[in-house]
């Protein structure tokens, strides 16, 4: 502990991981000690720096440090198809607004269901080929309501490790024993599985994945992880929130890409990513998710989404449905940029629309993309703890609304502050 005061002399030097070690013990001493650190990454524009106009590919945000408005190019979202300012999708979510007001003020089993609603799970139970699907108000609360609401005490949930914060919360709140498996190592959880159904035969299993995962944007082997899961008697459980709209001909998700749909048992999605909104929802047997309309405490005791959010989603799904085309675009893009920063001497691969530039450990995170900002490219960056030191990355996003001259232009500024940090010689 003393070597962390000593070091937090210099707040650049402090990590969130390290304020956690701390064990302040008053509520006042804390947040106190966390407030600059908190401040100097606002003005950094490392967090929270505010948009002055629609989500779009560019888009004007505030300089915290200097008020200014910059025009950037948005390589930092998740509105992978550019759903969020599509004109028809706009328009359809105006007109729910007149016909349904703004929302239902309450939850899903009491007055907070309306006929869109009820629409929209039939529609995504279609689109993912399930009996039905459960709305939940956003897709956190979807993770951490099917984890709890349908495994029970001493059953098992087998995970690969780089799930997102939403099923370990899960984890954390539930009663069920929960197992990690390696990322993406089919082995371990060959192995793992085979240890469970040793010592509990007779227990329920289900194993985790993500289609697309958040970080590196790769793909989970789904083919091997359903025919393990079958082997030893275990459901398979997809977290599709970076899958859905990006994978498959039709954007349908990672079981589509691998001829897998109707195969799933338990798949989850979010409105937060392709459909640009808020919202998530599980998908499976009617049976499952009327119970988990019931059991899951995170459907049950919020409210549901507002109508509108739910007419916008049920608008983006049939925009979808006439224009596969922004599905290829969107990975035509991928690779154009790719090869433009591969071109340039970056080392950079993608299987999906999330482009992970590995950063080296000597060089802040923050630095580059605040560099990169000035330049005019907004884009995210994560640092440790969120991944080890080693790892640290800007997460690039793209979108199938960038032109050619959009992605020309960013390639440009990564040349330019890559030169500037060393990163190219
Ligand atoms: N799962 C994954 C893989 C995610 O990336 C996210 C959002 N970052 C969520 C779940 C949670 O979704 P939401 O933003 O809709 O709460």
């Amino acid at each position: 502990m003393e070597d962390v005061l000593a070091r937090t002399e210099n707040l650049e030097n402090f990590s969130p991981g390290d304020f956690f070690k701390l064990g302040w013990e008053t509520l006042d001493g804390k947040t106190a000690f966390f407030a600059p650190y908190f401040r100097g990454m606002v003005d950094d524009n490392w967090i929270m720096r505010e948009a002055l106009g629609p989500a779009s590919h560019r888009m004007p945000f505030r300089d915290s440090r200097t008020g200014e408005t910059r025009e950037v190019l948005m390589l930092g979202s998740n509105n992978y198809l550019g759903l969020a300012n599509e004109p028809s999708i706009v328009e359809r979510t105006i007109e729910a607004v007149r016909a349904f007001g703004i929302g239902c003020g309450g939850p899903p089993l009491l007055n907070g269901t309306t006929t869109v609603h009820r629409a929209l799970e039939r529609k995504l139970a279609e689109m993912k080929k399930c009996e039905d699907a459960v709305v939940f108000a956003s897709g956190y609360q979807a993770n951490v309501g099917w984890t709890t609401g349908l495994l029970g005490q001493g059953d098992f949930l087998v995970y690969d490790a780089q799930n997102h914060a939403s099923l370990f919360d899960g984890i954390k709140m539930g009663r069920f024993e929960a197992v990690p498996w390696e990322h993406n190592n089919v082995d371990e959880l060959r192995r793992r599985l085979m240890h469970v159904r040793w010592k509990h035969p007779y227990t329920n299993v289900v194993v985790a994945v993500e289609g697309v995962y958040s970080m590196d944007g790769d793909v989970a082997p789904l083919p091997e992880v359903v025919a393990l899961a079958r082997k030893y008697g275990a459901l398979v459980a997809v977290d599709d929130a970076h899958g859905t709209g990006v994978l498959g001909e039709r954007g349908h998700g990672t079981p589509e890409h691998f001829g897998l749909e109707g195969d799933i048992d338990i798949v989850m999605g979010t409105f937060s990513k392709t459909f640009a909104v808020t919202g998530g929802f599980v998908a499976g047997k009617r049976e499952m998710v009327d119970y988990l309309r019931f059991f899951a405490r995170s459907y049950m005791f919020s409210a549901n989404l507002p109508t509108p959010v739910a007419a916008s989603v049920l608008a983006g799904i049939d925009f979808l449905g006439r224009h596969p085309e922004r599905v290829r675009a969107l990975h035509e893009n991928v690779r154009s940029f790719v090869a433009g920063m591969r071109a340039a001497g970056f080392t950079v691969e993608a299987q999906t629309a999330i482009v992970p530039l590995f950063v080296p450990s000597h060089l802040r995170v923050r630095d580059l993309v605040g560099a990169l900002f000035r330049e005019g490219v907004f884009v995210n960056g994560v640092e440790f703890p969120a991944v080890p030191r080693d790892r640290q990355r800007l997460r690039i996003s793209l979108m199938a609304t960038f032109t050619k001259e959009d992605l020309d232009l960013a390639v440009a500024a990564f040349v330019k502050v890559g030169r500037q940090f060393g990163m190219l010689p």
